[in-house]
């Protein structure tokens, strides 16, 4: 079921809840491992995959990621279960032909899956948004699954863009080398800026899945020292509660 929503600047912020659960075998790791520098005991952990609907005042909608995709997904090596984003989105009355900006922070395979559908573009009328860092470092596997098949819809932007009026992407690389955020309003949906909530009390706490470390530390800490300082609201891809404010 799709988490609470919440109106930020007349848009309405609709958390989908496209799965839960723990890592598969293929990549899981303790999280002292996964989160090194920590001190995280090793207990379970439980991930959320959001994505995020955002309708406005007059009715236009974006989608910000698109989960784990179905049973053939790229991501089933290691998802915990398919996504259920279809379900979400026609949990809140939205058909796919209706989304008209998808943005996908990155294009690892819980994001970027329900982009693509059987080949072809889940969301047939939707621009999809992704940054030019981004897609020059798609390597063959990743531009087979998720670019090649919506190419004829790329919306590539560079750094800052406002993607639909009142949404706008910022450049927040580390994670990926062309990872991006989303602010609406107060709102920052933040991808995989932070995974595991240790990484608000100190960002250099790292992820062992960020392609560069460095890099991600840097974002992570000038990032969130910013929306910190604007007491935002943070819309997390990977908490259980979807919004957190700063
Ligand atoms: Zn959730
Ligand atoms: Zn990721």
């Amino acid at each position: 079921m799709p988490h609470q929503s919440m109106n930020v600047s007349g848009v309405e912020v609709t958390p989908l809840c496209d799965a839960v659960g723990p890592m598969g075998p293929a990549i899981r790791r303790p999280l002292a491992e996964l989160f090194p520098g920590s001190g995280l005991q090793d207990e379970p952990w439980v991930l959320h995959f959001h994505c995020y609907l955002l309708r406005d005042a007059a009715g236009r909608l974006t989608l910000v990621d698109t989960g784990i995709g179905g049973v053939d997904s790229p991501a089933s090596s290691w998802a915990p279960v398919p996504g259920t984003l279809a379900d979400e989105l026609a949990a809140v009355g939205v058909a796919p032909a209706d989304i008209g900006t998808v943005v996908l922070t990155h294009l690892h395979s819980d994001h970027a899956s329900g982009a693509v559908v059987d080949g072809a573009p889940a969301f047939e009328n939707a621009r999809y948004v992704l940054q030019r860092a981004e897609l020059d470092a798609a390597q063959d596997a990743t531009l087979d699954a998720f670019v090649t098949p919506i190419k004829g819809q790329l919306h590539v932007v560079e750094g800052q863009a406002e993607v639909s009026p009142g949404v706008h992407v910022h450049f927040a690389p580390g994670h990926t080398p062309g990872h991006q955020i989303v602010r609406v309003g107060e709102v920052a949906m933040t991808g995989d800026l932070v995974l595991h909530p240790s990484q608000l009390d100190d960002p250099a706490v790292r992820y062992a899945y960020d392609d560069d470390q460095e890099a991600a530390v840097r974002t992570r800490a000038e990032v969130l020292g910013g929306l910190r300082a604007e007491r935002a609201i943070l819309a997390t891809a990977h908490f259980s509660d979807p919004f957190l404010r700063l």
